[in-house]
Formats: C-alpha cells, structure tokens, sequence
C-alpha cells in the first residue's frame, strides 16, 4: 500500500512510500482509506513542534474509510463505514479513564503520533475506539467531523451556554462549530487574521452575526470564546472581549507564547482554559448530533501524494474549510 511517511522528525516534508498491508491483532479492524483529513495538529507532528513522535510515522487523525479486514468476536462486519479519531487507545483504569476523563490518560496513544494514521490507503485501528459515521455525509464530506468537529465540540460544550460566543481563527473546527452554535440559537463573531476579508466573509456565509479582525472590537460584549489559532496573543485579546464570568477556551494542542496581561482582563471571574484531546462520549454525542443537524463541511481535496502540497497550504492560511487526502 501507498503511505505518506515523516522519516525525520521536524522534517516538515513526508516521503511517499510503498508499504506491506499491515496485519490486524485481536481487538483491532483494518480499514481502507477513502478521505482523511489534514488538521493543524498534522502540521505540528510534521513540523517538530509535538514532542517525540513514533518515527517514522504515517501522520493522520481524520480517517475515514471502510472496514476490510477484522478478526473473530470484532464488533464490525467487513464493509462498514467508520471513522478514526485523535484518540487511538486509553488505559481504561488510571484514575482518569475510570473518572470518564480518558483525554487525559497519561498511557493514551494518538492516532498519527504515536499510531500510524490515515495519510495511507490502509490503516489499524483498535476497535473500542472507532466510530461508525452518520449517513448524510459523504466520505470527503465526513472526515472533517473527526477532529475539526469532534474536538471543536468538546470546546463548544466547555464554553457552556454563551449566548455570544467569539470564535478566534476561522478555520476547519470553527466553520462547523459555527452551524453548531448557529442551529442552537448563539450568536456567532468570527475573529480573523486581519485583513482575512475572504475568512469574514465565509464566516458571515455560515451564520455569523459579525465577522472582523481579531484585534477589532466585536460590536457586542461576549459570553465565551474559542481559540482554534495558535497564537497565544489572542488570549489576552479574547479575555479582553468577554464579560465578567465569561471564558476563553483554548482549543488547540499547540500555542505559542502567551504574553504578560494585566490582571484586571481576568478580574471578575473570568477563566482560561484548555481543551485537550476528546473522548469517546464526545464522539457519539458530536456524531450524534451531526447526524440530526445537517453540516455543511467546506472541502478541498488532494490526492495522497499532495499531502505535503495540503500541508503547505495549512500553514500559509490558504484553505479555506478543511483540505481532505482521497487516497
Ligand atoms: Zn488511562
Ligand atoms: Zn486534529
């Protein structure tokens, strides 16, 4: 099978290579890649700003495909449709997983990191940890669910019920998180790069009762907001929007810096913070609801030899939605 493999770490560049099929162990299905999406989190494994990756490592969380091979007692048949996410496996008895909090299993191992993931035309996945995809969307279509969505709910669901809810960085996660929070009745402000007129306006396109620079002023002071873009300039920013008991979730893996900030932006009750990883409920709650709301999910695809050219794209802001590898 084909795969596109990080050989070095920080590379930043991923080798085509021909690989032997790998075989499926007890409690796991092989699946066949049709659509796996690109996700910033990618671009972090291959640009060397995650610590110690498995290499080499075949790069991928948003995967897509078709079950082909399973072993006796599996759960799946073969041909059924899943997806894989982020988590590839947890403990399941560190105080953590036995706590419903298995993101944080200091032993979970990550699909594209320390897994071989979907940038390839075959993958093993552990089956306890892989999801069976609503119907109304198409491959392409669904691979952005598997991350961008998934996770992107997760910080949803931890920034409460913020009826004005700011979404920093417009990109995969918050195109859907936009429709999400737009089908329950929030009112959505898109913070952009500035100058980012096309991500504004796309933002507007989708819902959003404004859409501006994120070092503009919202016309209306804000219950919460989610940071996707790695910058940690946008907490203090962010903090700086949002009211007294309001919060600022940051929804990446990834962030540079924060700056210094007074203390009177977080006076007032206000709260940073994180969100990592998700766990297995979030996803049949976010798949759940995805297969009542119809999402609309912004695709462009690649060929598998074009992950590196997706890559790129990503990091220079030139994808508008979420860039999806069709192997
Ligand atoms: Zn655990
Ligand atoms: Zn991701």
């Amino acid at each position: 099978m084909r795969a596109m493999v990080l050989r070095r770490a920080g590379s930043r560049v991923l080798e085509l290579t021909e690989r032997a099929v790998p075989d499926v162990s007890r409690g796991e299905v092989r699946i066949g890649v049709s659509a796996c999406g690109v996700c910033r989190t990618d671009l972090h494994v291959v640009d060397g700003e995650l610590p110690d990756p498995k290499i080499p490592i075949v790069p991928g969380h948003e995967v897509i495909g078709r079950v082909e091979e399973t072993v006796e007692g599996s759960a799946f048949h073969v041909g059924d449709r899943v997806g894989v996410p982020w988590l590839g496996s947890s403990c399941g008895q560190c105080r953590f997983c036995v706590s419903g909090r298995e993101n944080l299993c200091e032993q979970a191992r990550f699909t594209g990191y320390q897994i071989d993931g979907g940038y390839a035309e075959s993958v093993i996945a552990d089956e306890r940890f892989v999801f069976r995809i609503p119907e109304r969307y198409g491959d392409v279509e669904a691979a952005p669910l598997m991350c961008a969505g998934l996770i992107g709910y997760r910080s949803y669901r931890c920034a409460g019920d913020a009826a004005r809810l700011g979404l920093y960085g417009f990109g995969a996660a918050a195109h859907i998180i936009a429709q999400v929070a737009v089908a329950d009745g929030r009112e959505v402000y898109a913070f952009t790069s500035p100058g980012d007129v096309k991500a504004q306006a796309f933002a507007r396109s989708l819902g959003a009762v404004w859409a501006g620079a994120s070092n503009e002023a919202p016309p209306a002071v804000l219950d919460a907001a989610i940071i996707f873009a790695p910058v940690g300039a946008l907490v203090p920013e962010a903090l700086a929007r949002v009211d007294r008991g309001g919060m600022v979730v940051c929804a990446g893996i990834h962030m540079s810096d924060i700056p210094s900030f007074p203390y009177r932006l977080l006076w007032g009750e206000r709260t940073v913070r994180s969100v990592a990883n998700l766990t297995r409920r979030d996803g049949h709650e976010f798949l759940e609801l995805a297969g009542r709301i119809p999402l609309h999910t912004h695709t462009r695809p690649y060929a598998l030899e074009g992950a590196n050219d997706a890559l790129a794209d990503l990091r220079e802001g030139r994808i508008e939605g979420a860039a999806v590898l069709v192997p």
